[in-house]
């Protein structure tokens, strides 16, 4: 039976963080940044790019001469597009920075879980299922995450995939944004590469935000750069050095040959693809979409982590009206604060 069955009456999280300890005192209210409102409207930028473009890339799944009659007609799928794992997990991460500041491990993993056990159905990996599955049951991330893939653990995407809104979050941060990005990847990725992945798309998320009113628009490069220079060394950094080396002329389809666009479902088959998408449409949400989702791959994916950082550059403006109200709505804990009152 999953943890939180066990507790009765238990219908928000953080009552039942403080009943697993079985003491709601032991459970402190974390201390939050002064501008911690601002960083959360951020967050939320950057969730709704992200959820955007994982549900639009979703739709794409299927019969692929019909998904490239569609795209390259930029023929919108029909409604409604469901969100999937990425989105509910960039929830949860969403979910615990509204609540902690930081990214506080043992709560976004029961975060995770929880969300997963009320919706499985929202396409996780077969790993992440095993990962989700033994952390709902009781046992420590630290344990659950190193379980798969012969104890290395995963190297797959799905650290990347939920991590924009923390870069939002840290962007003003740089240096706490790679320790959380870090620590939100920790959870259920224990491979460094997996973690790297994470690292990067949160820089990348960062360096969006902060060229958002930049009277010289950055080039591509600029972005890989700013990137490659501050993640860990890993096999999804080379892919960015490789993505960096592709030249101005380069194709979406050249680049998903020399990049991968996600059909390993690793971080590195995944990250240097969609950065490269993202540094070269900034300032349009819908070109850098139909660009990324034209290499099909792990096209929920690949859009997820485009939309999640084109949108802090172009705004939330750039996404058309319509693919926002095609989308599902979202199921987010978070209630704006009142304007005037000081944070708890
Ligand atoms: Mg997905």
């Amino acid at each position: 039976m999953s943890l939180w069955k066990s507790i009765p009456n238990c219908d928000t999280l953080r009552p039942c963080l403080s009943l697993r300890t079985n003491s709601q005192i032991l459970y402190p209210m974390p201390a939050l940044p002064p501008d911690h409102e601002a960083r959360v409207q951020r967050a939320l930028v950057s969730l709704q790019g992200l959820s955007v473009g994982d549900s639009f890339g979703e739709r794409f799944f299927g019969p692929p001469g019909r998904a490239q009659e569609l795209i390259a007609k930029r023929l919108p799928p029909p409604p409604k597009w469901s969100y999937t794992d990425d989105t509910a997990m960039a929830l949860s991460v969403v979910d615990t920075l509204v609540e902690h500041g930081r990214i506080d491990q043992d709560y976004l993993a029961i975060a995770f879980a929880k969300r997963f056990n009320d919706e499985p159905d929202r396409g996780y990996g077969g790993g992440a299922r095993q990962i989700l599955d033994s952390i709902g049951a009781g046992v420590s991330w630290r344990i659950a995450a190193a379980e798969p893939f012969g104890g290395e653990g995963s190297q797959g995407n799905g650290a990347a995939m939920r991590v924009a809104p923390l870069g939002a979050y840290f962007a003003d941060d740089i240096d706490s944004l790679v320790d959380q990005a870090l620590a939100s990847a920790q959870v259920t990725h224990l491979h460094p590469d997996g973690q790297a992945g994470a690292v990067a798309v949160a820089l990348a998320a960062a360096f969006a935000w902060q060229s958002r009113d930049s009277t010289t628009p950055p080039s591509a490069a600029d972005l890989l750069r700013f990137v490659e220079s501050r993640m860990p060394p890993s096999e999804t950094r080379q892919g960015v050095r490789t993505a960096l080396s592709l030249p101005s002329t380069t194709t979406v389809d050249q680049a998903a040959s020399a990049l991968g666009a996600g059909y390993r479902i690793t971080s590195a088959d995944t990250v240097p693809f969609s950065l490269w998408c993202a540094s070269r449409s900034l300032s349009d949400y819908e070109a850098a979409l139909w660009a990324t989702v034209s290499a099909l791959g792990d096209r929920d994916t690949t859009c997820a982590i485009v939309g999640g950082i084109v949108v802090l550059s172009a705004g939330l403006h750039s996404i058309p009206e319509r693919w926002i109200l095609s989308r599902e709505s979202l199921s987010l804990r978070y209630r704006p604060r009142p304007q005037g009152l000081p944070n708890p």
